[in-house]
């Protein structure tokens, strides 16, 4: 079966939060699914009802005194980093089905079920094997390379992370091996997490299949976009990936609270499409889109959505698929513009050789 696309959701999903004044608010997730509802952009069957992560899987990933202190500490309350990730009831049920979404689309993915597949509650790139940090407390992303390795032979699986965010749990889970990590990120100034300079470029067998592209504040869509053309295009080509994983974190959006970005939905829509299409012509459409950051709830909503639909190429009316869009775009400073160059050409002096080099050897 080919050309599909499917949503993965569950009611569970909203266990996975952290109160009422927290900046993460899964209710994103069902007020996107509401949304590509009433644009008529599912077909029947697109959405899938996942199964909680079975413990193996999470093995593979997470050290079991870590899981232990997590479900403990949902029980009664507590801290699972130093302060931004509180542990409350529920919290493990929703972790455990937050990353079985991803798992159950990873699955679907590889046995062939449908293409392209979003779980917006996946996405948890800051969680480390042994603790939790930025709002995610295990890393479903690591979690589905791992389940495409061994129960599937995948060997060669991409990731590409456009959250405001470094995606450094994912980096450091597989800075020594040949699994193609890419990162664009606000960087600098003490910005959360603080890791994802250019010359993270990985060691050992994973020497130049770690690339980070870091951005300055105030980065706009075309400076954006210009990156994602110069650095993930031709990275994806060279690398040859059996499988892409994106993670759709939308905290760079122009009017999230926390990163300072100027990303808008257009930009989203863009990289949307490169990435579907990119998709299409390496590895036979297999595309895993997960969410991540998104704090503005209705920004969110209307960029998943508009990434769903230039995914799943859904027909739906023009008129109100134009209502999804921002209506204003914000422009990046002279400064800001020639920072990006800049790092564009230093990504791309430092790190497409080395993976061109790592490919042409292997
Ligand atoms: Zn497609
Ligand atoms: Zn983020």
């Amino acid at each position: 079966m080919g050309g599909s696309t499917v949503f993965l959701y569950h009611d569970d999903f909203l266990k996975y939060q952290f109160g009422a004044q927290h900046p993460f608010q899964p209710v994103r997730e069902r007020m996107t699914l509401d949304t590509l509802q009433s644009l008529g952009a599912l077909d029947d069957g697109a959405v899938v009802v996942p199964r909680p992560a079975d413990m193996d899987s999470l093995l593979a990933v997470h050290l079991e005194g870590y899981i232990k202190k997590v479900r403990e500490l949902s029980k009664r309350g507590g801290l699972l980093d130093r302060g931004d990730t509180p542990a409350r009831p529920g919290l493990y049920e929703g972790a455990l089905m937050a990353v079985g979404a991803t798992l159950d689309a990873a699955r679907g993915i590889a046995r062939g079920d449908y293409e392209h597949a979003f779980n917006p509650a996946g996405g948890l790139h800051h969680a480390h094997p042994a603790r939790a940090a930025g709002f995610c407390v295990f890393n479903d992303i690591a979690v589905a390379v791992r389940a495409f390795q061994r129960e599937f032979g995948i060997g060669r699986v991409a990731v590409v992370d456009i959250d405001a965010h470094h995606g450094d749990g994912t980096q450091a889970i597989f800075y020594d091996e040949d699994v193609l990590t890419i990162s664009l990120h606000r960087y600098g100034g003490g910005f959360f997490p603080g890791s994802g300079d250019a010359d993270e470029i990985g060691e050992m067998e994973g020497t130049g299949s770690n690339i980070n592209v870091p951005l300055p504040g105030g980065t706009d869509d075309n400076l954006f976009l210009h990156a994602f053309r110069s650095v993930v295009v031709p990275a994806l080509r060279s690398y040859r990936p059996d499988v892409i994983i994106q993670q759709f974190g939308v905290d760079g959006h122009y009017k999230d609270p926390l990163a300072d970005m100027g990303y808008t939905t257009r930009g989203y829509a863009e990289v949307a499409k490169l990435t579907h299409d990119l998709a299409h012509e390496l590895c036979e459409g297999r595309c895993l889109v997960l969410g991540g950051g998104g704090y503005d709830l209705d920004a969110t909503r209307r960029a998943w959505s508009t990434m769903y639909c230039v995914m799943s190429e859904a027909s739906i009316d023009r008129e109100r698929a134009r209502g999804l869009h921002d209506m204003e775009a914000p422009l990046s400073d002279r400064r800001t513009a020639d920072r990006v160059l800049d790092v564009i050409e230093e990504v791309r002096q430092r790190s497409l050789p080395l993976l061109e080099r790592v490919i042409r050897y292997a």
